[in-house]
């Protein structure tokens, strides 16, 4: 069986992750989602082992001894990893698997040539994220201006991606994530199941 595509998404804060994730979801339900563990606090609206396994600090140090996560990294002082559990089997047993990164993940995992399509989104501009940051109501304004500096380092980072895409609205967004993956699913190096396609038409006979 080929293995799924691992789709490594990147969206500095306030760009419209949660809805883009969302609506990627409702056109893809096979699509799996490799839920990262997290020392930081449930907000609002958030399901334990839906959006985040939410850890204890003490539990993620456990993990991190036990060589439990592919990568984790610190982002705005919390914890945050993805499990090999979480992404390993789903892979294996042919699924198609969301990863959601800071882009310190994503430069761990390029480090080490993990194979799958690495995705940025974009905002429109720094004034629609400080926008979005401001109506999501959970951050103080000085929360808020941090995670604008780290969305910037990251959006600097942008080279690291195969894509980049910017969040004007997020159906088209979702529609090119859409695109790409079909597209992936016939990138010559993915290309197993075609083997035998290939043979067939090989040996096809003119008459
Ligand atoms: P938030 O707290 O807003 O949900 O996420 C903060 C940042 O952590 C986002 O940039 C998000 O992509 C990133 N993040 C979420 N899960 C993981 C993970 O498993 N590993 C890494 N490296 N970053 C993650």
């Amino acid at each position: 069986m080929p293995e799924g595509s691992a789709l490594i998404l990147s969206a500095p804060s306030g760009t419209g992750k949660t809805t883009t994730c969302r609506l990627l979801r409702e056109k893809l339900p096979d699509l799996r989602i490799a839920v990262s563990h997290t020392t930081r606090k449930i907000r609002n609206g958030e399901k334990d082992g839906l959006d985040y396994t939410f850890i204890s600090q003490k539990e993620f140090e456990d993990k991190i001894k036990n060589n439990d996560f592919l990568e984790w990294a610190k982002v705005h002082d919390c914890y945050y990893g993805t499990s090999f559990q979480a992404t390993d089997t789903s892979l294996k047993t042919g699924h198609d698997t969301l990863l959601e990164l800071d882009v310190q993940g994503v430069e761990a995992l390029r480090k080490m040539k993990y194979q799958g399509v690495y995705i940025l989104i974009l905002p429109p501009s720094i004034k629609e994220m400080e926008a979005r940051l401001k109506k999501r109501e959970t951050d103080s304004e000085e929360r808020i201006q941090q995670r604008i500096e780290t969305g910037k380092r990251e959006i600097k980072k942008y080279k690291m991606y195969d894509y980049v895409i910017t969040n004007h609205v997020v159906e088209d967004t979702v529609n090119a994530i859409l695109s790409i993956l079909q597209a992936e699913k016939v990138r010559v190096s993915h290309y197993r199941p075609a083997s035998a396609d290939i043979e067939v038409l090989l040996n096809d006979e003119v008459d």
